[in-house]
């Protein structure tokens, strides 16, 4: 069995791909072993996908080896971007079943699911463009020597995604990637496995030979595990924990000292000061923290507000937060659906009793929404000081932890007082203000009256133990080519 019939509440009857994507077809593992995917919202199985061992991270690869040394180094450049945009395409032909696929699997509200489904056709068709734009440069040394340089692929690349933006990943991950000529193993993560096999089906139509995508689902001890310490895998490209990333790391040295490039974690400040648009900031805080149920890498989750505002900012963010509708990730107007997993939710839940037992206060929030799914109420902490485990450690959940400051040397001290550097948002009506937090901060993104603003044209990554590398934009492409010299004699010997 390598597919099933599933259902969405929104789009209906749909092929659910379910075997591992090698070679441009969909197969069982090669121990026949399977694993059940849950539906977040009401707590059952969805579907069994196939789960992929060492045996199968080893075909894989080989797939990919022999495509990058035969077919995929004879494609043009150009080709390969036109192989991007139609993937692109057919993303877009499909936006609606692989959006309600993405909600029933994860949990997102479904208005989020098409926003992202949007964003990863915008991501394939950008590096679609970059494809023929890959260039070296002639390097003048001296008259009798001629220079150049090539930007040559890594080769093969094992990349391991996390379940908070299953499809948004997988794209962030293959179009630069493939752009690049290179030639990609995906692992996705064990709770969101769906999407990523449904928009694997469109790969073949889009004209990309096989080998050249490979999409396997299993666990990350087994194949992820699998994949970073592999001989034959060139570059591993991971976003995940910081705990993992460390791991990742760790295989990649031990084994072939493959590339490396980690998005890890994150514990952003967003900072509002007294002379903040004081409603737009509201908003901007509110969608920082609780966008996508607070499961996102570079959430706000420290809320560092000025003490002139502070009990008025406070009072009229909780509000806000329980205006986000929670409930039915299918329902139109669903701000908030649960979160992905049983553990997920004890995770947070154990927070959240902390942050409770250490005295901060909870301003709302702070308990399961409803009996049925992993849904919490978006949790507002405040009175939060710097040596509580909410304000230090990422909780990667609906919980915001607020703390009052005075001045902007004390916020800029307290806003980098982290072993993360993600990303940092600042509020003000003065520029002069915006600029020098921002010139300040020790993060990789940081937003100015807004927040989450990521786009595929953008640099994203951390600095600090928030990652190595950075995603998206033009800077992705220098993560995976590597840069060649050529240098040619053109007069007599001279040794
Ligand atoms: P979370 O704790 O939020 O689930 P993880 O960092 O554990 O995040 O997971 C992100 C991705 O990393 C998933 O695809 C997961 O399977 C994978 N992963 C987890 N552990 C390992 C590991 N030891 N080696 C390689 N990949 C792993």
């Amino acid at each position: 069995m390598v597919s099933t019939q599933n259902h969405t509440p929104s789009t209906g009857k749909y092929t659910q791909p379910t075997g591992l994507f090698i070679n441009n077809e969909f197969v069982n593992s090669v121990d026949g072993k399977t694993f059940e995917t849950i539906n977040p919202a009401t707590e059952e199985v969805i579907c069994s996908v196939s789960e992929a061992t060492e045996k199968d991270v080893d075909i894989a690869v080989a797939a990919a080896r022999k495509a990058y040394e035969t077919v995929w180094r004879k494609v043009t450049p150009e080709d390969r971007g036109k192989m991007l945009v139609n993937l692109a395409n057919l993303i877009e032909k499909n936006a609606d079943t692989l959006a309600a696929v993405e909600s029933l699997d994860n949990g997102k509200a479904i208005g989020m699911a098409k926003a992202d489904v949007g964003m990863v056709a915008g991501c394939l068709r950008y590096y679609g463009g970059w494809a023929d734009k890959i260039e070296g440069k002639v390097i003048d040394t001296n008259p009798d020597t001629f220079t150049y340089t090539r930007q040559e692929p890594i080769g093969v690349c094992g990349q391991i995604i996390p379940w908070n933006f299953p499809l948004l990943m997988w794209a962030w991950k293959i179009g630069p990637a493939i752009a690049t000529g290179n030639v990609v193993v995906i692992k996705t993560a064990e709770q969101t496995p769906l999407s990523g096999l449904v928009a694997a089906s469109l790969i073949k139509e889009a004209g990309f030979p096989p080998g050249v995508i490979n999409i396997i689902s299993g666990f990350g001890k087994v194949a992820g595990a699998a994949l970073s310490s592999h001989m034959d895998v060139d570059k591993i490209a991971f976003t995940g924990s910081t705990v993992v990333g460390r791991m990742i790391m760790k295989a990649a040295a031990g084994s072939n000292l493959k590339k490396v490039t980690l998005e890890l974690g994150g514990k952003s400040p967003n900072i509002v000061f007294n002379d903040a648009d004081i409603e737009n900031a509201i908003s901007w805080v509110n969608f920082g923290i609780f966008f996508n149920h607070g499961q996102c890498c570079c959430a706000g989750s420290r809320v560092y507000v000025q003490s002139g505002i502070y009990d008025k900012f406070v009072e009229r963010f909780k509000a806000r937060a329980l205006a986000n509708k929670v409930g039915d990730p299918f329902a139109a107007d669903t701000f908030q659906g649960p979160q992905v997993s049983q553990l997920q939710f004890d995770r947070i839940m154990g927070y959240i009793s902390e942050g409770k037992k250490e005295g901060a206060t909870v301003v709302t929030g702070g308990e399961r929404h409803g009996d049925k799914g992993y849904f919490i109420q978006p949790t507002i902490f405040s009175n939060v000081t710097e040596d509580m485990k909410i304000m230090q450690e990422e909780v990667f959940g609906p919980v915001c932890s607020i703390s009052k400051f005075e001045t902007e040397e004390e916020v800029i001290a307290t806003g980098n007082n982290s072993t993360y550097g993600l990303a940092a948002a600042v509020h003000t009506t003065n520029l002069n203000t915006a600029l020098r937090v921002a010139n300040n901060i020790r993060a990789g993104t940081v937003w100015v009256n807004c927040y989450n603003m990521l786009h595929h044209q953008i640099p994203f990554g951390g600095f600090k133990e928030s990652g190595i590398g950075r995603e998206l934009g033009e800077a992705a492409l220098s993560n995976y080519t590597q840069c060649k010299s050529v240098s040619i004699r053109l007069g007599d010997a001279i040794f």
